[in-house]
């Protein structure tokens, strides 16, 4: 690579050789411009190399007009991109990127290798440390746990992602807030139910994203084999809810919607999940109205 000097140094002899009409002397010396220039916009300027090689395009020698069009042409493919990568640089590093929905996390894209069953961010290596609070850091590191649990995804991408959801959730609750510190553990066991993988998935994906994840309802976070259970568990207590009253209880309490009398005979049930309310059957002694509340 020639610096400025010699380069202009070479552009005097190029000047020399043609000046006395050497066709040899001035094609080598095209050929070693053509390799050892490093063009910019400046070299080419200030070493008139830039001008001197134009002219050369239209010499009566054939073989040394071509060989001045390719490194003109070699030249000016040079510049562009060099011009190209400066505009790229100048306009990325001040414009901030737009916010799309939650893209991939960057980082190292390393898939784990260990065994998924036992990931934990204890395990993993990973420092949560992140809030200075040691309750937002618990919480990152919960939902970290879940995120990795049975996931062969990098340590850093689930640690991003569990920083979003803990983030979505202290915004969303308002802080260290006992709504807060439920929902991440709600989070954290809906992630642990085995059937249930493809939560974890979608969050990881970007298609569950942090914000919409610590939004989502006991119902929405179920597994479909889940939902499934649980209607065949509200079907069969309905079922069960059918039997003859005698077995059910009698509120003074509750007021039949239709018939607006006081006999009311109830049972409850478990309907869905253990952490729901009781689903109250309700039968009317008088007019046989049923319904049912929770
Ligand atoms: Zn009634």
């Amino acid at each position: 690579m020639m610096d400025a000097r010699e380069v202009a140094n070479r552009v005097k002899a190029l000047q020399g050789s043609i000046t006395k009409s050497e066709p040899a002397d001035i094609l080598s010396q095209i050929e070693t411009l053509k390799k050892e220039v490093v063009p910019t916009e400046e070299i080419l300027r200030t070493t008139k190399a830039g001008i001197l090689m134009g002219k050369l395009r239209q010499n009566a020698n054939k073989d040394i007009a071509r060989a001045a069009t390719e490194v003109v042409a070699k030249w000016k493919k040079s510049i562009e991109q060099e011009k190209a990568m400066k505009k790229g640089k100048a306009s990325a590093s001040p414009v901030p990127k737009p916010a799309s929905p939650a893209p991939k996390p960057a980082g190292t894209k390393k898939k784990f290798e260990g065994d998924p069953e036992k990931r934990k961010f204890t395990a993993d290596g990973v420092d949560v440390k992140r809030t200075g609070s040691s309750v937002r850091d618990n919480c990152i590191g919960l939902i970290y746990n879940g995120l990795a649990y049975r996931s062969t995804e990098s340590v850093d991408s689930v640690l991003q992602r569990a920083i979003e959801v803990e983030h979505a959730a202290f915004k969303a609750f308002n802080g260290e807030t006992k709504e807060y510190k439920e929902k991440i553990r709600s989070l954290f066991q809906n992630l642990k139910v085995k059937s249930n993988a493809d939560l974890g998935k979608g969050v990881m994906s970007g298609e569950i994203i942090a914000e919409k994840f610590v939004h989502m309802s006991s119902q929405e976070l179920m597994s479909a084999e889940m939902r499934k259970q649980n209607a065949l568990l509200e079907a069969e207590n309905m079922k069960k809810a059918q039997v003859p009253m005698a077995e059910k209880s009698m509120s003074e309490s509750l007021e039949c919607g239709k018939c607006k009398k006081r006999m009311v005979a109830y049972t409850q049930a478990q309907t869905r999940s253990a952490d729901e309310p009781m689903t109250t059957f309700c039968e009317c002694m008088n007019c046989r109205h049923r319904w049912k509340f929770s």
